[in-house]
């Protein structure tokens, strides 16, 4: 299938043409008709997939068919995302997508000053992105008014769940006028997401192209067992002998990201954090680094990772395992973009083994184990029960085994699953058996 048979105006196709995209994705293909039809739409859509063109495309499509009153700046369409880097990430697709119209997009998020948000609102703003919280500050203050909205897409609903936007959603809907087409995306289908589902959608076809709750096929997935109090050190070593240059390293905490910096750091090795601690400047400036690779690692933690989009990102690394599952899913996903192979790599202390039982119950297998040279497992070392660190009210459930893991040993990573140096492949691109890791690792 190409573009072309999709049935949109030229203006959107020449746009696709000038980023270089020949084929739909998957949900790119599937999407794009529905919602041209008017229906709403379910879909369960994994990052990294193409969402963003799957809804947008057809959204600027009918936007034009419907254009009636031209020059006339109203916010007809509205997309809803979890976080602020996600909303500048679709503001910035749709900017891309709708470079040949006449439309204006505006993104609002919170964290920043709201003042430049109203002016450009003021001056009349045709597709709103943005955050909730910002979102109902806007309206409650007068600023901003969403009757003419005919198009609705929370994306990431999953996500905006877990981050206990569940009564800012529920306020955004009653302002809405009741006429419109509506989208929901997800990566995840919990009964929290079914139940939003049927309070947003009318009569929604329900579209996935991969399947629930598994990670993408085109991710290569490790894990290295190693010592709570020696991960940085292996994290170090991978850096260094594995020679990567752009790697996103996750920690369940914002002290934990901003501690493992400094480490790093004292490593030489070039590293940034950016979590919600950090201004909206200092997190769009790592961004902006990372992706120009003038820093080398940057440590996120999941939320601030959210709408993290680039190009190719070859590593992603757990250095703390998610105390949710479906995180997992969601961090391993910032690689292995669009089609390209990625590798996801998680350092595995034994306090974290029920996390990495929970993980692959998830994906549905076993992630093959990596014992690196030299780091040997302390068979001695207990299992301590893992302080979360989150706090702060957010509705999050699973993965809930803290404290169980009394007494493991490096016995318990165990399950016909095991590598040594020098004994991995076999069904992932890391190279094949007996290869030495210079030779299969050398890209
Ligand atoms: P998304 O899932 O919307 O975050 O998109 C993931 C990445 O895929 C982004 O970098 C897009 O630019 C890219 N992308 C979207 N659609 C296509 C396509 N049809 N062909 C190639 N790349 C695409």
């Amino acid at each position: 299938m190409t573009f072309d048979n999709l049935n949109l105006h030229d203006k959107i196709l020449k746009a696709i043409a000038d980023v270089g995209y020949t084929e739909p994705t998957p949900i790119q293909a599937k999407a794009i008709p529905l919602v041209l039809q008017g229906k709403d739409v379910l879909a369960g859509a994994q990052t990294g997939t193409g969402k963003t063109a799957g809804f947008t495309l057809p959204m600027l499509e009918l936007m034009m068919k419907k254009d009636i009153k031209k020059g006339r700046h109203q916010v007809r369409s509205l997309i809803l995302t979890p976080t602020r880097e996600l909303a500048a990430q679709v503001g910035d697709d749709i900017a891309t997508y709708s470079k040949y119209l006449p439309y204006t997009t505006a993104v609002v998020f919170g964290g920043v000053g709201i003042n430049p948000q109203i002016t450009k609102i003021k001056k009349g703003v045709d597709i709103l992105v943005a955050t909730p919280g910002r979102l109902l500050d806007l309206v409650g203050q007068g600023k901003l008014d969403l009757l003419r909205v005919e198009f609705f897409v929370l994306d990431e609903a999953d996500r905006m769940l877990d981050m206990g936007f569940i009564h800012d959603i529920k306020k955004v809907l009653t302002i809405l006028p009741p006429h419109r087409q509506n989208l929901l995306f997800s990566a995840t289908f919990s009964d929290d997401i079914k139940t939003l589902a049927d309070r947003l959608l009318n009569n929604p076809t329900l579209i996935e192209v991969a399947k629930r709750n598994q990670s993408a096929d085109n991710i290569s997935q490790v894990v290295y067992p190693v010592d709570k109090g020696r991960k940085k050190e292996l994290l170090s070593h991978l850096i260094r002998q594995e020679n990567w240059h752009q790697v996103l390293v996750f920690t369940r905490t914002k002290h934990g990201a901003n501690k493992l910096v400094k480490e790093l750091e004292k490593d030489g090795i070039n590293s940034v954090a950016i979590h919600g601690n950090k201004s909206q400047t200092a997190r769009t400036k790592a961004l902006a680094d990372f992706k120009a690779r003038t820093i080398s690692v940057l440590v996120a933690t999941d939320i601030a990772a959210r709408g993290i989009d680039i190009d190719q990102l070859p590593h992603v690394v757990n250095y703390e395992l998610p105390n949710i599952s479906e995180d997992y899913v969601h961090r391993i996903g910032r690689t292995g973009r669009a089609g390209n192979s990625g590798e996801a790599i998680s350092l595995v202390c034994v306090d974290e083994l029920d996390y990495l039982k929970s993980i692959e119950k998830l994906i549905k297998k076993p992630i093959k184990k990596i014992y690196e040279d030299g780091f040997d497992i302390d068979p001695t070392i207990k299992a301590q029960p893992i302080q979360n660190g989150r706090g702060g009210g957010q509705k999050r459930g699973g993965g809930g085994n803290r404290g169980r893991n009394q007494n493991r040993t490096q016995n318990n990573f165990g399950g016909g699953n095991i590598s040594s140096r020098g004994q991995r492949g076999g069904g992932n691109q890391r190279g094949t058996a007996n290869s030495s890791r210079g030779a299969n690792r050398g890209r």
